[in-house]
């Protein structure tokens, strides 16, 4: 019996997300089964989306309904996408079709009050007990970090946007 962790990468660094690819490459590398969630609108970048292709019998991955935005519009049309791709997390979870679940941009959806916290809180608590989940996201709540077995964060020391590079192809998407 192998036990699920619970993997936070958060942080301000760039990272969070790749990480979160490398370990589910590795993972899929054994033959587990993942699935790639991922709540941010337009997180989802097209390189790892075309990738992704090439293992589609092991890597599932969906970006969740519309999901939410920075500056929105309709915050209640936001918060609504929001539940909606929460609760089908819950049932991929649930699932118990996966070894592997990534929860890509979740960490939002509790600091933005879209999802009440208790409610991630305990969908992670009482998952499957050998199914490892990986949430990336900024400002990892407490109680996330709390519950968490591994918590890396990202730490900005240089970026080249500060220096006008803008956002290459193989790198930023
Ligand atoms: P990546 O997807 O490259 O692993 P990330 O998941 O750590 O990055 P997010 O917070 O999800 O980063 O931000 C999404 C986008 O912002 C990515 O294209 C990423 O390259 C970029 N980014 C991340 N950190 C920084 C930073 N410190 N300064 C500027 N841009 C950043
Ligand atoms: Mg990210």
């Amino acid at each position: 019996m192998s036990q699920g962790l619970l993997i936070v990468n958060t942080g301000n660094g760039k990272g969070k997300t790749t990480a979160a690819l490398g370990q589910a490459f590795r993972a899929i590398g054994h033959g587990f089964r993942v699935c790639f969630l991922q709540f941010l609108k337009g997180s989802w970048k097209y390189g790892e989306l075309e990738a992704a292709k090439r293992f589609e019998d092991l890597m599932e991955i969906r970006a969740l309904g519309k999901g939410f935005t920075w500056k929105s519009e309709d915050l209640n049309e936001d918060i609504q996408s929001a539940r909606d791709a929460w609760d089908l997390a819950k049932q991929v979870i649930a699932s118990g079709k996966f070894k592997m679940v990534v929860l890509d941009e979740l960490t939002y959806l509790i600091t933005y009050g879209m999802v009440p916290e208790e409610d991630i809180l305990n969908t992670l608590r009482n998952r499957p007990p050998e199914l490892h989940v990986v949430v990336t996201g900024r400002d990892a709540s407490p109680g996330l970090i709390e519950l968490a077995d591994l918590v890396t964060e990202m730490n900005e020391i240089k970026h080249p946007f500060r220096n006008g590079i803008k956002a290459q192809r193989g790198i930023e998407f």
